[in-house]
């Protein structure tokens, strides 16, 4: 049996795209992936989120969109997509060795927080080491904190957590930042925040006690080593877009976001569309990413008819 609509993802993109879908009598089918709700389940308080003037948690915030979708007859499958063929129609998508066929697909993947790649951030994730000042913040109230990167987000991230920490040091390994000038006066002429240059972070100290209680930090010109006493670290490098399904399949760009027609929702494949961060660098936003799961959705609708 081939579906008519296959949803990648389970982000505000898919839970828009399959609200559209099932009101449409698509009776589509929604795989929620390794990350179900995708990045608002690690934030606390979506307060940009129009319809909620109080603010509302990202976790039922996904929630109610997750309801909303079943509520129309979106069927769920709480599964990973591990393999696509978008080289034969219908399309296949397989998980856990299951095979679907799908008359069209939507991808919402969605993008990951880049990671620094060292062995002691994978110990110490979530015991100090953070990519979400947002979801983690209020945990280091007093503390002093590193925030590494040198582009809006590690403006915006530090800029926030001198909120509740005492001091921000920006780590960035370049002489110049990267960021937006005006994110840079914010941050130059924050008292709480100062910054460390040409610097990288090699280790962070602390796996052996469970917590984060230092850095050791590498001098990008000399190649010096230091160690510096440090209660929380937070990476804000980028976000990498989940797409490697996808590589070989559709065209991507040169930073691997899956390639859309401006203005639509559409992929170089008619009949698979994308929505979201999984195509959008920019804005990255749940709103816009709801928006453009709609579009998806809609055009979905008028592939069919066509
Ligand atoms: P970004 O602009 O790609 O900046 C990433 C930063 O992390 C760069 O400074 C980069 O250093 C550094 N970096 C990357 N990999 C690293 C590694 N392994 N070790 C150490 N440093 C590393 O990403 P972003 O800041 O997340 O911004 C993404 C987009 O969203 C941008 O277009 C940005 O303007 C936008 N954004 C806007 C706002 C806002 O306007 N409020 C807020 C957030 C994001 P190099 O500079 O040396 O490459």
């Amino acid at each position: 049996m081939s579906h008519k609509i296959l949803i990648i993802g389970s982000g505000p993109a898919g839970w828009t795209a399959a609200i559209y879908a099932s009101r449409a009598m698509l009776s589509p089918v929604l795989f929620e992936g390794s990350e179900p709700g995708g990045q608002l389940l690690t934030t606390t308080d979506v307060e940009n989120y129009p319809g909620f003037p109080e603010g509302v948690l990202g976790p039922d915030l996904m929630e109610k969109f997750r309801a909303q979708a079943k509520r129309f007859g979106t069927e769920v499958i709480s599964e990973i997509v591990d393999a696509v063929d978008f080289s034969k129609r219908p399309f296949h998508v397989t998980a856990k060795g299951k095979t679907y066929e799908a008359e069209t697909v939507i991808i919402s993947t969605g993008a990951s927080a880049r990671r620094l790649g060292l062995e002691s951030e994978k110990a110490l994730y979530g015991k100090g080491v953070s990519a979400c000042a947002t979801c983690d913040g209020f945990f280091f109230k007093g503390k002093n904190v590193i925030v590494v990167g040198g582009g809006d987000s590690a403006m915006e991230e530090a800029n926030f957590l001198t909120r509740f920490a005492e001091q921000v040091t920006i780590v960035h390994r370049r002489d110049h930042f990267r960021a937006s000038k005006i994110m840079q006066e914010r941050t130059f002429q924050n008292p709480k925040i100062q910054v460390i240059w040409n610097t990288e972070v090699a280790e962070i100290l602390g796996v052996d006690v469970g917590k984060v209680t230092g850095v050791r930090l590498n001098d990008t010109v000399t190649g010096d080593m230091r160690e510096m006493a440090i209660d929380g670290v937070f990476a804000a490098i980028g976000h990498e877009p989940n797409t490697q399904l996808f590589r070989g399949a559709l065209d991507l760009d040169e930073r691997n976001y899956i390639l859309t027609k401006p203005g639509t929702a559409q992929t170089n494949i008619p009949g698979v569309f994308a929505a979201g961060d999984v195509q959008d660098a920019k804005f990255r936003q749940a709103v816009t990413a709801a928006g453009t799961g709609c579009m998806a959705a809609l055009e979905a609708e008028r592939f069919l008819n066509e």
